[in-house]
């Protein structure tokens, strides 16, 4: 049972201003007050009633209560007034995760945002709004910012964690570019973009808060992403959209074949070859299997070509360029329980060198190192270097500092990032390897970059004291040299041997 000092928000579309008042509402106010209504004011001394959430809401917490709301009923037949009133609760970073009840459905997916339907006051919507309550009081602050993603990220798994709630579904949306979209993720995440929470939610399975299972499939542009792509049968010859399929006939005698229509002529079917006229199928004619004909380069054929045009970005393609994407239902793990429950996410490191550095895979790395190689092999005038970084992160410690620990990694990637060129090749493994491929490099100019990110990088940790936290090592190995190493693996290995 919640205390009853706690204040209910009731949301009303009955009365036209919005009234915080901390108290049992003037005789003027209750007369208007529906039946509904009225079970909350014997419950709970203290009721606000107010016309809108967005507005409503502000002016209980300028009057310093917000703090003692402990849930928003929402009293309307209109189902657009709730949706309405329910989204900005679930939008605002502030009271996102207060429980809110409704006196109606809104025949939605926005019923996914409610915590139950009460045609009225019931002791079995307290109950489960102290039952939320029991979860959210347990849960510790949140560490980051408000309106960073991260403190949207731990709103949605808590969210999910709070309600009981165990899996999320995509389902089919025209407006989003993957074609899908997860409602409640869209909701708590405040991406723009529809369809961007599919991202996100990517973000999360990774760092291991959710898990996946496999639950379509989508079909993107190569270029932009995009799953709006018209197919189009077009002529293998020319690509011209203007083809049919026609009946064709054989005249024995001459062995033109064609389509019927240059046969016709009035009531009578004549050869437009040979000027003959044909009279009995299987004596002077047959009919053949129906052919697809051009009318623009006048071929005939049996399959047409498929051609793809992106909507979106108005490239073409063929169906084999086109990228198929899995869509995944999404599982809270109970790790993730664990990080509601705590507010802070697991560290993801590759995920942070990849967004500030621009990191490829190991395999396309190799594959560059391999042709430098061979460049270099043939022409002994050019050169490369290897520059190795350790990055290793003390996990355990950074969960005490979550927020401080990242600004840090983060200005020491940007160290690294404004040393490199264009033009160099980054790759990041065994989460703790910064590999970068300098071309047309020389071994003083390697040397300067090295030394520079060595004295930058060691003022960064030392400044901020986190010796024990971060370890920090630099090598580089340059090719040509007196060894040779002919095999990308033997550079690697003896680059790694230094760090
Ligand atoms: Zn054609
Ligand atoms: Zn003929
Ligand atoms: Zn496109």
């Amino acid at each position: 049972m919640l205390r009853e000092d706690f204040i209910p928000v009731i949301v009303y579309d009955g009365i036209s201003e919005t009234i915080v008042k901390k108290g049992i509402p003037d005789k003027h106010l209750l007369g208007k007050l529906p039946f509904e209504v009225r079970g909350f004011l014997n419950t709970f001394d203290t009721v606000f009633i107010s016309g809108s959430c967005e507005g409503g809401l502000k002016k209980v917490e300028e009057a310093g209560l917000i703090d003692e709301a402990i849930f928003i009923y929402l009293f309307s037949e209109d189902r657009n007034f709730v949706k309405k009133n329910l989204m900005q609760v679930r939008k605002n970073t502030k009271y996102a995760l207060l429980p809110v009840f409704s006196h109606i459905e809104t025949e939605d997916k926005a019923d996914l945002l409610l915590d139950g339907i009460y045609r009225g006051f019931s002791g079995e919507l307290v109950d489960s709004a102290a039952q939320i309550w029991n979860i959210l009081f347990a849960c510790d602050p949140i560490v980051y910012p408000e309106n960073t993603p991260e403190f949207r990220k731990i709103l949605y798994i808590r969210y999910l964690y709070s309600r009981g709630i165990e899996e999320e579904r995509p389902y089919l949306n025209r407006l989003s570019k993957y074609a899908f979209s997860w409602y409640i993720a869209h909701t708590f995440l405040g991406v723009h973009e529809e369809g961007g929470e599919f991202d996100e939610l990517e973000l999360l399975r990774q760092m291991r808060v959710l898990q996946s299972e496999i639950a379509d499939k989508t079909s993107l542009c190569p270029s932009c992403a995009h799953y709006n792509l018209i197919f189009k049968e077009v002529c293998p010859n020319c690509r011209s959209i203007r083809i049919e399929i026609k009946e064709f006939l054989h005249h024995y005698s001459c062995g033109y074949i064609g389509p019927i229509d240059e046969f016709i002529q009035g009531d009578k079917l004549v050869c437009p070859k040979c000027h003959e006229e044909l009279k009995h199928i299987g004596v002077d004619y047959d009919k053949t299997m129906e052919q697809y004909y051009c009318s623009d380069c006048h071929s005939s054929f049996t399959e047409p070509d498929i051609s793809i045009t992106c909507a979106n970005c108005s490239k073409e393609w063929k169906p084999e360029d086109v990228v198929t994407k899995y869509v995944y239902n999404y599982f809270i793990t109970p790790y993730g329980k664990t990080v509601a429950a705590e507010g802070k996410l697991p560290l993801s490191l590759p995920e942070e060198v990849s967004k500030i550095l621009g990191t490829v895979s190991y395999d396309v790395f190799r594959f560059f190192l391999n042709k430098y190689l061979g460049l270099v092999k043939r022409y002994p005038t050019h050169r490369f270097c290897l520059l190795g970084i350790t990055l290793e992160i003390n996990e355990s410690v950074y969960s005490l500092q979550p927020v401080k620990l990242r600004k840090i990694i983060k200005s020491i990637l940007e160290v690294i990032r404004d040393n490199l060129r264009e033009t160099d090749v980054v790759s990041f493994v065994e989460n703790k390897y910064i590999l970068i491929l300098l071309a047309e490099s020389t071994d003083d100019g390697v040397l300067v970059v090295k030394n520079r990110i060595d004295k930058l990088i060691t003022q960064i940790i030392t400044k901020n004291n986190v010796e024990e936290l971060i370890k920090f090592t630099t090598a580089t190995v340059c090719v040509p040299s007196q060894e040779k190493p002919s095999e990308p693996e033997e550079l690697i290995n003896k680059l790694m041997q230094q760090l």
